[in-house]
């Protein structure tokens, strides 16, 4: 079975632990979000690639959800000594050595789709993890501080201010001129089932679904495309996704995140048991939905939401 799973950083990356369980023998193309990427001391930073690839990988830290494991931050330390900053985005000496070689990589010319293929090599995640674009794309927030609007950089927004700032636009930029990376489009044409984990709606799977092309293939292909909500009574398992629905006009309840994905894109949907009463809503707008454990608490819970995922594709299919 082939399956594209379209992925942010930490809900991402947990959901594909359970689906590689559910599914050991399955093909498996995950596409990442790079909107979230910065430079930072000159180097390159993917944080949600790295995330999938040090989860399924073994090297992630378990309790952060981000960030290596054992990890020590020297040279951060010795950074800010310089009064060179960022201090705000913690990046730890292990992590570092992987910005390097892939800024290294960079810098002689291979694109990103290639510099994570080398840099998995190591890692070994189990998956084919594509970022979504070899360009550049960079998701901005506009706010409003001091009565003065202006655009920070996501991860400002997010790491910085906590998004405690309302968030009045989400913008993908440079994801109008953006290519969707080698092999995604020919993977989601390939593939017999699409899954939205339950990442982030706006800035993970809206921004990948932001790079021109992706979308449409997801659409048009005669595939069955389910997705698991991130949004379990009212209001996103971790993190501040409501803020960033918020600023494109969703309301945070699993009804509204599958209409804002609409029928157009989903068949079917997965919301948690606490939310059984949005099941008749979203069949209301055309999608299939179920009600049934979604918290990723462990491993086998992880697994059987994924199977749980895989079983309404496959009502989806023979309907
Ligand atoms: P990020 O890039 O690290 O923010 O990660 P993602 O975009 O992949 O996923 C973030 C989303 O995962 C958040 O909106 C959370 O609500 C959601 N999430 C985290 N843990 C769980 C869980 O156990 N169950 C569900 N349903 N969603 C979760
Ligand atoms: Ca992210």
């Amino acid at each position: 079975m082939r399956i594209v799973v379209l992925a942010g950083g930490i809900g991402g990356a947990r959901f594909l632990r359970g689906l590689k369980k559910a599914v050991p023998d399955a093909d498996i193309t995950v596409v990442g979000n790079t909107g979230d990427d910065i430079h930072l001391f000159g180097l390159k930073v993917c944080p949600d690639l790295d995330t999938v690839m040090y989860t399924l990988g073994g090297g992630i830290n378990e309790e952060q959800g981000w960030g290596r494991a054992d990890e020590t931050f020297h040279l951060k330390e010795e950074l800010a000594a310089y009064g060179v900053g960022p201090e705000w985005f913690g990046l730890g000496d292990r992590d570092f050595a992987t910005h390097i070689v892939r800024t290294q990589m960079l810098g002689a010319g291979f694109p990103l789709s290639a510099v994570t293929e080398a840099l998995c090599d190591r890692w070994k995640p189990g998956v084919r993890l594509i970022p979504m674009s070899d360009d550049r794309v960079e998701t901005h927030v506009a706010v409003e501080v001091d009565g003065e609007r202006k655009a920070v950089h996501f991860q400002e927004y997010w790491v910085r201010l906590r998004a405690s700032v309302p968030a009045e636009a989400i913008v993908p930029v440079g994801a109008e001129q953006a290519e969707p990376a080698p092999g995604v489009l020919e993977a989601i044409a390939e593939a017999d089932v699409v899954l939205f984990p339950p990442s982030n709606p706006v800035v993970s799977v809206g921004t990948i679904l932001a790079v021109p092309g992706i979308r449409e293939a997801i659409a048009e292909a005669d595939v069955p495309v389910v997705g698991l909500s991130p949004i379990v009574g009212n209001a996103p398992v971790r993190g501040m996704a409501d803020k960033v629905l918020a600023a494109v006009g969703v309301e945070s309840t699993a009804a509204a995140v599958a209409e804002h994905y609409g029928s157009g894109l989903l068949d079917g949907w997965l919301v948690d048991t606490v939310d059984a009463d949005a099941v008749e809503r979203v069949e209301a707008a055309g999608i299939r939905c179920r009600a049934v454990p979604l918290m990723m608490t462990d491993l086998d819970a992880t697994a059987a939401m994924a199977r749980e995922a895989l079983a309404l594709a496959e009502e989806v299919r023979s309907a």
